[in-house]
């Protein structure tokens, strides 16, 4: 693009910013380039829905509470006592200078703004200082090895780490940070062409695209689009590996580590037609995205939205493992497809994943964490006889980095991230709620400042009220996702309640003038699902229902290094019998389940903070008939009772509590089923 040609092209992005938010902080913050990069020549198409810039969205209720958690847990505190990131070759240290201190910027920046903690943003502002100000001439960064223009050098660490730094830009406004990526995406471009890219780089090739992108949209120079479609050629075509068999066929106990079935990279890659297709609009690009999440459910899907991988692909039981790394890949993920194509079971699915799988990984305090959760996980225990694919016997332990550091790092991204997809633009300056957690955003339509806020216990409610508050009377569209279960859901506003489609984008136009407030209601039905051999497991609303068992912590490790308390490992032994099936009228299953509310906790997802619960009728089983494969491993229970009960091996009647996946620690959740 000629000199000129840019600056009109600037001139247009200046025209088409109606409807960006409020930026955060900063005052030299450049504003988002709504709609003018489509229009600038090969521009890039535009999405469904935009996200708003980091700080336009701000957490309340709950989810404060959740994201200030992690803020009092480990992600406040790692810099200060892990090697890999207190140590970090990215931050001036002598420790790893790969992944690590990357990962972690990348959820600890948009933690940091969403809470305005500035203790945290001081101490993130000066690693990104150091980074930028160490970058070389040549535009690499400093643990990028010297020599690596003449030797191989895979490309993972730079797409992951300008990633993080375009949050840092957009959150700060720091026109030297956003340079610094310019020049680093520049050598990429010349290195991709002396080592093409291999290992990560290549399965993670579109990670480049999310700084390519957002630098485009500031600049307008076409070599970005280019570089976008280089990563393109060189990674891995996904669309080709998913018509063969190689992600289609679990990784067997003890198996083989695979590129190609790999968990995070596949959690990593389900975002990959999303941005591809904003550089050609391809319709191919679009229609395999769902495939590609519909292929991977069927062959690994979990009751909890995830697929599992302990860690390459392992199967639909509930025994084998997810990683905690892709549950907040997969998360990232699901925003991103529904930022570009705006259907709504990619925020259906969102939701599914932050309400149970998310937190389900995490101790309620945040301080530790699992590499591995299974669905049906009745202890965490050392365990030489586990099961997982090519994971170690720590996996399943809640520590500081159980199995491997990498969950340890990367696990910071998946709160605030869904807090700050929580609401989009629309391209006709509207707002869309793509996902429903307490919040308030701020955001300008029409040139008008208009705040809205949420306030409701969801998940744990089925209604929301939002209010919508322009600074002065302006007409906009307010989208409403309606989920796919919410049978009977309605809107109220101004006495007049309408009745809105389950899984539509429902659409509120009007002129909006001093505080209008919006009554939302998504019935909450109780759903029995069946799942792997057979098993079922009770769902309400977005939320998954496991049996509440007792727990014991045990610490354990407490002499390896680093595992001083609050952030050391423990185990956890079931004290309460976990052996059931649940009895269900064969007819109605939901009938056999009665819901209760209670105050959501301090602790939102712990044991005693659930701010629901089911009860159910169920019989207690001999633990035989529940166990798989290795006598005597309790933890190896498999829900997938394929076989009647003897009928004097089945114990009497009993009441059990059901509550929230993403409350429990140790869980049953896929249960045999005895018709009541
Ligand atoms: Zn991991």
């Amino acid at each position: 693009m000629a000199d000129f040609d840019r600056r009109e092209f600037l001139t247009t992005v200046a025209a088409g910013v109606a409807a960006a938010a409020v930026p955060a902080a900063a005052s030299d913050a450049p504003v988002p380039a709504r709609g003018a990069a489509r229009d600038a020549e090969g521009g890039l198409a535009e999405p469904a829905f935009r996200p708003l810039p980091l700080g336009a969205i701000r957490p309340a209720g709950w989810l404060e509470r959740q994201l200030r958690l992690q803020a009092d847990g480990l992600t406040g505190h790692l810099d200060r006592f892990w090697p890999d990131v207190a140590r970090s070759r990215w931050f001036g240290g002598t420790a790893e200078g790969w992944e690590r201190a990357p990962y972690w910027l990348d959820g600890a920046i948009p933690l940091a703004w969403m809470l305005d903690d500035e203790p945290l943003k001081t101490r993130i502002s000066g690693y990104v200082e150091h980074i930028v100000t160490h970058q070389r001439p040549d535009g690499w960064y400093a643990p990028y090895p010297e020599d690596a223009a003449r030797e191989r050098y895979d490309m993972w660490a730079i797409l992951l780490v300008n990633k993080a730094l375009v949050q840092y830009h957009e959150a700060s406004g720091d026109g030297r940070v956003l340079e610094a990526v310019r020049r680093s995406l520049r050598a990429v471009a010349g290195g991709l062409d002396r080592t093409p890219l291999y290992d990560w780089g290549r399965f993670r090739w579109y990670e480049g695209l999310v700084s390519a992108f957002y630098l485009f949209e500031r600049t307008g120079e076409p070599w970005l689009l280019d570089l976008a479609r280089k990563l393109r050629a060189q990674g891995v075509d996904f669309e080709a590996l998913y018509r063969t068999e190689d992600v289609t066929v679990p990784a067997p106990r003890r198996g083989l580590w695979k590129w190609t079935k790999h968990v995070v990279n596949t959690a990593m890659a389900t975002k990959a037609a999303a941005l591809s297709w904003r550089i050609d609009a391809r319709p191919d690009d679009r229609a395999f995205a769902a495939r590609m999440i519909e292929t991977l459910d069927r062959h690994h899907g979990q009751v909890t939205g995830m697929f599992s991988g302990d860690e390459c692909l392992s199967g639909r039981s509930p025994l084998q493992g997810t990683e905690l790394c892709a549950v907040v890949e997969f998360l990232y993920s699901l925003e991103h497809l529904f930022s570009a194509f705006g259907d709504p079971p990619f925020a259906d699915r969102l939701e599914r994943v932050a309400f149970n799988a998310l937190p389900a990984t995490f101790a309620p305090d945040m301080w530790s964490h699992q590499y591995d959760q299974q669905v049906n996980q009745v202890q965490c225990t050392i365990n030489l006889e586990h099961q997982w694919s090519t994971n170690g016997p720590e996996s399943n332990l809640y520590g500081l980095e159980p199995n491997y550091g990498c969950c340890t790092s990367n696990m910071h991204q998946g709160w605030p991230k869904l807090a700050a997809h929580l609401w989009m633009t629309t391209p006709d300056e509207g707002l869309v709620a793509a996902a429903y957690a307490p919040s308030r955003v701020d955001f300008v339509s029409r040139g008008v400042p208009v705040s809205v806020g949420l306030d409701t216990d969801y998940p744990f409610r089925e209604t929301m009220v939002l209010s919508v508050r322009p600074r002065r009377p302006v007409r906009f569209p307010l989208v409403l996702r309606v989920p796919s279960w919410a049978e009977g859901a309605r809107v109220e506003i101004d006495g007049a309640e309408e009745p809105m489609e389950p899984g539509s984008l429902h659409r509120v136009e009007r002129e909006w003038s001093g505080e209008t407030s919006l009554a939302l209601r998504f019935p909450m039905r109780a759903r029995v699902s069946t799942r792997h051999n057979g098993a079922v497991a009770v769902e309400r609303g977005p939320l998954v229902y496991a049996l509440a068992i007792g727990e014991e912590w045990t610490r354990v490790n407490a002499d390896a290094p680093h595992r001083e308390l609050p952030h050391g490992d423990f185990e956890v032994r079931p004290t309460t019998p976990w052996n059931y099936a649940l009895v269900l009228d064969a007819a109605r299953p939901e009938a056999s389940l009665r819901f209760e509310e209670a105050p959501v906790g301090e602790r939102p997802f712990s044991p005693e903070g659930a701010g629901t619960s089911a009860r159910a009728t169920a019989r207690r089983l001999p633990k035989w008939t529940l166990l798989h494969g290795w006598a005597g491993e309790i933890s190896l229970v498999d829900a997938a009772w394929a076989h009647p009960a003897p009928a004097d091996s089945v114990g009497p009647l009993e009441q059990v509590r059901l509550i929230p996946y993403g409350c429990t620690n140790i869980r049953v959740t896929e249960f045999p089923r005895l018709d009541g």
